[in-house]
């Protein structure tokens, strides 16, 4: 599919915010997407700034979540106190098969033996869906993340889902997020200050040691360390 914008146009506009802060690109994302705009979050560190932010900015911007059916208990009590907080209603977003299908259709514990495949199933088909209604999403993935973020825009074309994709957050550190989510007293996921940098399900996220990367706990003792949702 061809973008429906001009991708010389998008690494230009990325190129502009570069010494910009993530409230701009925000607030640019919004003012020319919405409604048709939405923000994934996963109620990590990132997600919960974005949220703050983006209520800032425009308390109506549609956020969605993807519910694996394997998310932790605290996470999901961290959306209640976003909702409480701010008003919103994020949409939840589920696999079509129920963890018991799932089981069924390729054996027990997916997670284990094919983890490709069971995001594939909880959460890259899922955001497949929820994306088709929507001409631009945004992300609250940061270049020193990980290897594979280290080229993220702050604009672009996601060449996998086919719409425009913004991270404003692109150039932040995890010290900046914190800062931000302190300052501005954000809800976040106490399961952050239990050594969990990254939360993603309960069977696949497990706390870092001292001077393990911040990414350690995802996956751990698996060549895998992306969902699948933000590789171009
Ligand atoms: S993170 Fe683990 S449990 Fe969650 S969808 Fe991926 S493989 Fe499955």
């Amino acid at each position: 599919m061809t973008p429906t914008v001009s991708m010389a146009g998008l690494k230009a506009l990325s190129d502009s915010f570069e010494s910009r802060q993530p409230q701009d690109v925000l607030a640019h994302a919004i003012g020319t997407y919405f409604p048709d705009i939405v923000l994934a979050s996963s109620f990590g560190a990132e997600d919960v700034a974005l949220i703050d932010m983006a209520h800032r900015i425009n308390p109506k911007t549609p956020i969605f979540y993807l519910d694996t059916d394997f998310l932790f208990t605290e996470t999901y009590e961290t959306r209640d106190r976003l909702i409480a907080k701010y008003g919103i209603a994020p949409i939840q977003v589920k696999s079509l098969l129920t963890p018991e299908r799932q089981a069924e259709k390729f054996g027990d514990k997916l997670w284990e033996r094919r983890p490709d495949e069971c995001c594939n199933q909880r959460k890259v088909e899922p955001l497949a869906r929820v994306l088709k209604g929507y001409k631009a999403w945004i992300t609250g993935i940061r270049r020193d993340q990980a290897p594979t973020r280290a080229n993220a825009g702050l604009v672009e074309w996601d060449q996998k889902f086919e719409l425009v994709k913004f991270n404003p957050l692109a150039r932040w550190t995890s010290e900046e997020v914190w800062t931000y989510i302190k300052l501005h007293e954000v809800p976040y996921n106490p399961l952050h200050d239990r050594n969990y940098p990254s939360i993603g399900c309960t069977y696949c996220t497990r706390p870092v040691q001292p001077g393990e990367d911040p990414r350690a706990g995802r996956w751990a003792g698996q060549a895998k360390t992306e969902c699948g949702l933000h590789i171009k």
